[in-house]
């Protein structure tokens, strides 16, 4: 593969952006590329818009730096998109990606089309954060840059436990452990640890949580009362459909949040049978065939019914085959 700095001939200014609700792959390979061109490309003005991550990640470096919202109508040299599947993902800064002079698009979705001048898209990987260090030369990699895309690595994979998760992933992740990163504590504080409000609405989804399709599929749902309640926000979430993924029996699980009236967010996750890239994609999303998300609108109970219709579909598709 090529390298980023193959890339930064001439170019004076570089923003860097990654999805709509960032999680620890989105946060951890756009810090990793804010970092590595911030400590080796001095000369270089880079910005990196964001939302801002949920206080777990507070041990990656200039988290500070990250900018929410979009003042400038600056027009970038370059523009780096990390862990987006589609353009408009990208959030607060996309009317800047637009303008940019030249964009290169760092993925691992399979349901990405491609969407910048230069896309760099490999669905075979665990994480952009992985695809990322492929990117960038070794020893250029600091301890806060290694910091950044061990996070990334860590969270997309599941702590290496999950299918994407290969013999290159756990290569990459000791290079990463030899910069003296302190990866159990990364883990600990980004993966592991929850508020007790984060608790607390865990324990609610789940024990709400319904079973469908003879038990293949499980349900969890918040609506906009139980948010407030908690006093959470979306970031708060991470982690609850991978623990309904975990049910015994589900094959598939569901878990949706109410973003506005009849709007709801869906992710979906699968143990292998089920390709939840297809549901997705169904629903004008994307993601992944074991994880996969998608923005729905309707009663609860139609994004339910319209849900698991398709869900069930594939299932009796793999029982006649
Ligand atoms: P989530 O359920 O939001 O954690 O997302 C699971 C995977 O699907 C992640 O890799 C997301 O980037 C991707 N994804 C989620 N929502 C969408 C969407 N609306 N369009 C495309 N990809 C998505
Ligand atoms: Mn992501
Ligand atoms: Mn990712």
């Amino acid at each position: 593969m090529e390298k980023i700095t193959d890339e930064l001939t001439g170019v004076k200014t570089v923003a860097i952006a990654g999805h709509i609700r960032p999680d620890g792959d989105c946060i951890g390979s756009c810090m990793g590329m804010y970092l590595y061109l911030k400590e080796n490309y001095p000369d270089i003005e880079t910005d990196i818009y964001l939302e801002q991550p949920r206080e777990g990640f507070s041990y990656i470096s200039h988290l500070e730096d990250i900018k929410t919202a979009c003042t400038e109508e600056k027009i970038y040299d370059l523009f780096i998109t990390l862990d987006a599947s589609t353009s408009d993902r990208i959030g607060v800064a996309q009317e800047l990606f637009r303008k940019a002079k030249r964009r290169i698009c760092i993925d691992h979705h399979v349901s990405n089309p491609g969407f910048a001048d230069k896309d760099i898209i490999c669905p075979q990987i665990g994480s952009a954060s992985e695809v990322l260090y492929h990117l960038l030369e070794e020893e250029k990699i600091t301890k806060p840059i290694a910091e950044a895309i061990y996070t990334g690595m860590a969270h997309d994979t599941g702590v290496f436990r999950y299918s994407c998760t290969t013999p290159d992933t756990m290569r990459i992740a000791a290079k990463l452990m030899e910069k003296g990163i302190d990866f159990s504590s990364i883990i600990d504080q980004s993966f592991c640890e929850k508020s007790y409000v984060q608790n607390q609405i865990l324990g609610r989804c789940l024990m709400e949580s319904i079973q469908v399709l003879h038990g293949k599929c499980i349900v969890g749902c918040l609506r906009r009362k139980d948010l407030e309640f908690y006093g959470v926000e979306p970031k708060d979430l991470d982690g609850i459909v991978e623990q309904l993924r975990v049910t015994r029996g589900a094959e598939v699980a569901v878990f949706l949040y109410e973003l506005k009236t009849q709007e709801f967010k869906v992710s979906l996750r699968s143990k292998g049978s089920v390709d939840v890239n297809r549901v997705a994609v169904y629903f004008s999303g994307g993601g992944h065939v074991r994880a996969a998300g998608c923005t729905m609108q309707g009663s609860v109970y139609d994004v339910i019914n319209n849900l698991t219709l398709q869900i069930e579909k594939q299932l009796k598709e793999k029982c006649s085959d």
